[in-house]
């Protein structure tokens, strides 16, 4: 048997890992996209769509979804397996980036109507039960990274791998923490390493921080721009706000509300939906860009997408906000490379429209992040107690962290390149 690592090798982004047994049945670990700006990367072509037998996928982030309408393009015909939730967010979130794509002039390869085609092919599967297709067995845990994510197991063969996705193992506002009591002693663990080389600080710190840094601009007569993920961070920022009363109104924009109103469709998926729903009903919202750009003029807290100031709402209020000093931009995530975020963190300038601008509003990033840290990673990799270790989904600096690590404590350890075959 063989894994073929299409994507997500040394990075993370465009997560796809092809698993191939002896008598050549192919199955796929998701199928995600990279975005970036300088455009969208997908993974290592996977040859052959159609020969395809199945498609697990673990969530609903383009990272690990936004493949699926190439695939179908290139005529891939096979059951998607995904949890309820994770089929209604893919949908909303290819949709997005189709048309975002169409509006930067980034064509993506496939016809809106792949997203359709390729959707109709997934097949439900719901936390902890075990589903089959053909000799395959498989079974869905949940992940604790957003809402519908999970981690599987799949056994074939005699052989059995488990796959993290994006996990986490921490409690957040949001979600309960993975769970973990994981299928142990497999054949193949392959895990994500977002943080294989460093600790989150305690999240009520985070929140603290995050809150004074808010209440301190609002008090010097600022606004404060929050650039959120639309699924998992805006209702874990929107959950955190509705306990404070800062003064000014919380106006949530872009794919945030439809997300949000999705998952409410969704209680079983979140800690507590009422807690959500509550929160959803204290925020206003922004209807197009005229209404957008009127109250962008007056003091207030904006929570909108994108998280990494890619593209979306975002932009129309950083080109209001950005310039006063008295404003404040507060990043809630990781920020990927070649994105705003992270030129805005580096250089302290950001693309606008295609022009280069300097940013005068104070900035700042806060650690919210939905991955397991260094030592939640090597807790789980400890519990699995693999035959065999494979890292995926980190920078370079956080693989080598945890490689080095399994070197120590002797599990044989595999930090693939793109294109790389690992057989066992
Ligand atoms: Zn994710
Ligand atoms: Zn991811």
């Amino acid at each position: 048997m063989k894994l073929i690592v299409h994507g997500a090798a040394n990075e993370v982004g465009r997560s796809c890992i092809e698993l191939v047994t002896d008598d050549s049945t192919r199955f796929l670990l998701d199928a995600g996209i990279k975005l970036s700006e300088t455009g969208t990367e997908f993974p290592l072509t996977v040859e052959n769509p159609s020969g395809i037998s199945a498609v697990f996928v673990s969530h609903a982030h383009l990272d690990h979804t936004g493949y699926l309408p190439l695939l179908d393009h290139n005529g891939m015909k096979c059951p998607i397996f995904a949890t309820s939730p994770t089929k209604a967010l893919t949908k909303i979130l290819l949709a997005d980036a189709f048309k975002i794509g169409r509006l930067k002039h980034q064509p993506l390869g496939y016809e809106e109507e792949n997203i359709e085609k390729a959707l109709s092919f997934t097949r439900r599967i719901k936390i902890d039960d075990e589903g089959s297709i053909g000799k395959a067995k498989f079974e869905y845990f949940d992940a604790g990274h957003i809402p519908g994510s999970s981690y599987i197991h799949v056994q074939v063969d005699g052989k059995r791998i488990l796959y993290t996705g994006d996990i986490n193992t921490n409690e957040t506002r949001l979600l309960n923490g993975a769970e973990t009591d994981y299928p142990k002693d497999v054949d193949v663990l392959i895990t994500e390493a977002t943080y294989g080389d460093r600790e989150h600080p305690p999240r009520q710190n985070t929140e603290k921080e995050f809150l004074n840094e808010a209440e301190e601009t609002i008090e010097k007569g600022g606004s404060v721009l929050v650039p959120v993920f639309a699924v998992g961070r805006a209702q874990e920022i929107m959950l955190l706000l509705s306990k404070e009363n800062l003064g000014v109104p919380v106006y949530l924009d872009g794919m945030a509300k439809e997300a949000t109103e999705l998952l409410l469709n969704y209680p079983k998926s979140i800690k507590n939906a009422a807690e959500l729903r509550d929160a959803y009903e204290k925020v206003r919202f922004v209807k197009g860009s005229i209404q957008r750009k009127n109250i962008a003029n007056k003091q207030g807290i904006f929570v909108t997408t994108s998280g990494m100031v890619t593209g979306g709402p975002v932009m129309d209020y950083l080109s209001k906000l950005g310039t006063d000093p008295r404003n404040s931009i507060l990043l809630t995530g990781y920020q990927g490379e070649h994105t705003n975020g992270r030129m805005l963190l580096e250089t302290g300038s950001v693309f606008i429209d295609g022009w280069k601008t300097k940013i005068s509003a104070n900035y700042k990033q806060f650690d919210f992040s939905a991955h397991a840290g260094q030592n939640d990673l090597k807790k789980l990799i400890k519990g699995v107690n693999p035959g065999k270790l494979v890292f995926n989904h980190g920078d370079p600096g956080a693989i080598n962290a945890l490689h080095e690590w399994a070197d120590i404590v002797d599990i044989r350890s595999y930090a693939p390149k793109i294109g790389d075959k690992i057989t066992f």
